[in-house]
């Protein structure tokens, strides 16, 4: 038995691309090729395929992956040093994670960008980590992680490897339950990955290519703003845009351009693949305003296991502001740890219009434009800040009686 082969009739909702068959193939008779809508997929060369199985023994649709929820406990915070909080997606929980678990003799995984391309990397040396930091929303190719982080873990480094949760599933399939010991495993909550093309149309469109792309810039401490800020050659001016007039997340989050997987996910339960858990604290405002912040940016860290939780506790109070919190309230804002992303009826005639139409037609034809109210509520009034100036005010009131 072998995986489907995905140019005649695989099931696309059934590979998530996380590239462990390219990776465990002895004969390097698979390779990822990418699809129209920019997926990619692994395909055998019938020449130097043997049937062993490998391939279809590491796949974790056909051999799902043990989750834990052992000692799940959920916390929430930000990193106190300031400087790595701005450069963080949220309140950079997985700096002090990283900090606090690389002491000596340690190799780090995660995923850099270069340009609008995403890819796995290691590091050596933590003080190289920014390259790791922010989130790049699209899928990262792992080229040869899996074996790089079985063969550091072979001779006797601690490795700590970042990824989504589908990335995490492959390492550990890969890994077979050996060499756990020394390896610490951290994803990010997924909502899923989009089509690489949509941010390729953009860089035709501004007709040079693109050198940083920040999903997530901070802006003046406007983490809920979710502010894309991105450099071209073709001019000197970045360009900014406020997550409600841009359309790619408009398009992204009405799910009309997720990977086929992505609305099918493992991962979106309770139940979790790697040692811990990070997301952005949504909701903060809600259940937990003393961790706002100001809008600096606040994670959610979900410890999954003894080792995860050890470690989490370890870093709060001391590099990490944070609390515990009340895990079936944290859950509630995640909708990603709870239900797969539900499947747009009009994706198929999206994509259609993804590969035909230029980008402006695009975003004319599909993306949102934000209701006056919403306007009015973020821009004006500010939600958030004035709930949470409301209740530093409450809290000041009750200290003074
Ligand atoms: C594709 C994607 C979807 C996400 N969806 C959600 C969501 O729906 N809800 C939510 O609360 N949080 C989501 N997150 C997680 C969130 O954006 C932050 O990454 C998380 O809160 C950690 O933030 P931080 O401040 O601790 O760390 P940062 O220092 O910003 O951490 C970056 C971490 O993300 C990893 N990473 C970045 N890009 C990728 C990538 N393309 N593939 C794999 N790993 C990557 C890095 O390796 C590193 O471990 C998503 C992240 C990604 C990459």
């Amino acid at each position: 038995m072998r995986i489907p082969d995905f140019q005649l009739d695989g099931n696309k909702s059934t590979c998530c691309g996380c590239e462990a068959c390219v990776q465990k193939c002895p004969h390097s008779a698979i390779s990822m090729i990418r699809d129209d809508e920019g997926f990619y997929y692994p395909i055998i060369d019938n020449e130097k395929c043997v049937d062993c199985g490998l391939c279809s023994q590491i796949c974790q649709y056909q051999h799902p992956v043990s989750k834990s929820h052992e000692t799940q406990v959920a916390y929430g915070g930000y990193i106190m040093d300031e400087k790595v909080l701005n450069e963080s997606t949220s309140g950079g929980a997985f700096t002090a994670i990283v900090d606090e678990w690389c002491d000596e003799n340690y190799v780090i995984f995660g995923a850099v960008a270069n340009g609008i391309k995403v890819k796995h990397s290691f590091i050596t040396d933590k003080s190289q980590l920014a390259a790791f930091r922010r989130s790049k929303y699209s899928q990262s190719a792992i080229g040869d992680s899996y074996n790089e982080a079985l063969s550091f873990l072979k001779s006797g480094k601690k490795v700590l490897f970042s990824g989504t949760p589908c990335q995490i599933a492959a390492l550990k399939s890969f890994l077979k339950d050996r060499y756990f010991e020394n390896l610490l495993t951290v994803e990010v909550v997924c909502e899923g990955v989009p089509s690489p093309l949509f941010i390729e149309k953009l860089e035709n469109k501004l007709g040079g290519n693109i050198t940083t792309l920040d999903y997530r810039y901070k802006d003046n401490d406007r983490w809920d703003f979710q502010v894309m800020y991105l450099e071209n050659t073709n001019s000197s001016k970045p360009l900014k845009r406020d997550r409600w007039f841009n359309p790619f997340w408009s398009i992204w989050l009405n799910h009309l351009m997720s990977r086929p997987s992505c609305y099918n996910c493992l991962y979106t339960t309770n139940a979790r693949v790697a040692d811990i858990t990070l997301g952005d604290l949504w909701g903060v405002h809600r259940y937990c305003p003393d961790l706002y912040n100001d809008d600096k940016g606040a994670s959610l860290i979900v410890a999954n296991t003894e080792h995860g939780r050890l470690l989490v506790e370890s870093i709060m109070g001391k590099t990490f502001e944070g609390r515990e919190l009340d895990f079936s309230t944290a859950l509630k804002y995640q909708g990603p740890m709870r239900k797969s992303i539900p499947i747009n009826p009009d994706r198929s005639a999206f994509m259609k219009d993804l590969l035909s139409m230029d980008y402006d037609s695009i975003c004319k034809k599909w993306a949102k434009r934000p209701s006056l109210k919403l306007i009015i509520s973020k821009y004006l009034w500010g939600t958030n800040r004035q709930v949470v100036r409301r209740w530093k005010m409450k809290q000041k009131l009750i200290r003074l009686k």
